[in-house]
């Protein structure tokens, strides 16, 4: 019995979860241009007040609030530090296997 109410609490998490996830992200886009710049293949504008996802938690953060950093040439949002320096080791890494 204890296990079937571990999978209830786990259920009830997930949905707050996801409540608080999904709730917030649709506010924060007020000009609505959430697809802009998507099929066009160019240069995507990132504006402070744009979400970014963090490629490390698959957070999303205001760019404003991000730890930017350019890697390979390409550009980076970070939700902190700890997140930055992870995606920079995995980088690191996999660069050690493509050398070999
Ligand atoms: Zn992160």
């Amino acid at each position: 019995m204890r296990t079937l109410l571990w999978l209830a609490l786990a259920l009830v998490i997930y949905l707050i979860w996801r409540l608080i996830t999904a709730s917030p992200l649709r506010i924060s886009s007020p000009r609505g241009g959430t697809t802009k710049g998507r099929s066009s293949g160019g240069k995507r504008v990132i504006d402070a007040g744009d979400m970014v996802k963090d490629p490390v938690c698959n957070t999303y953060i205001p760019a404003g609030n991000s730890i930017v950093e350019n890697i390979g040439g390409q550009t980076f949002h970070f939700c902190s530090p700890q997140c930055r320096d992870k995606f920079i080791k995995s980088q690191d890494k996999s660069k050690d296997q493509a050398a070999i």
